[in-house]
């Protein structure tokens, strides 16, 4: 697994946002919730979870999707280009010090590697999480399991 590097930039598909954040990552996993799959049109969504106040947009005015979860009635702020539909970060009503980048986003994007899975009871059947990662088969009751997994990696 490669380090992080100090600084990392990304951007929208479309070049109108950039960002950059810097410092250590507090954890990176893959969620397989079917919101994640509808959002992504893919298998699974990534989340890098950082302090937000590390991460600083550069350029671009990101557009605001709020989602309401049905069950406890927090909220998350997807922050979208509005040109090119590509979501960046996202924000939480529960936990405003953090933001997770979409890692996907990344200009290098070498150095990811999810740390843990979330939500695997509605992962594609294909997709083979291997036997010893962390894993939940739905919400994690707190993600410190994931942040201390996070810090506890191996680095090269
Ligand atoms: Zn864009
Ligand atoms: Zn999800």
């Amino acid at each position: 697994m490669s380090n992080v590097p100090a600084t990392y930039e990304g951007g929208c598909l479309c070049g109108a946002i950039r960002y950059r954040c810097e410092g250590e990552p507090l954890t990176l996993y893959t969620c397989h919730c079917t919101d994640c799959q509808r959002q992504t049109g893919a298998a699974f969504g990534m989340s890098l979870m950082v302090l937000r106040e590390k991460l600083q947009l550069l350029s671009g005015t990101p557009v605001t999707y709020t989602k309401r979860m049905p069950d406890d009635g927090r909220e998350k702020y997807a922050k979208l280009c509005g040109t090119c539909g590509s979501r960046v970060w996202v924000e939480f009503s529960v936990a405003p010090a953090v933001a997770n980048i979409k890692p996907g986003t990344l200009d290098d994007t070498g150095w990811l590697k999810p740390i843990g899975h979330i939500w695997t009871s509605s992962a594609q059947p294909w997709v083979k999480i291997p036997d010893d990662e962390l894993c939940f088969a739905g919400q994690p009751a707190s993600m410190l399991p994931l942040i201390e997994a996070w810090q506890k990696r191996p680095r090269s």
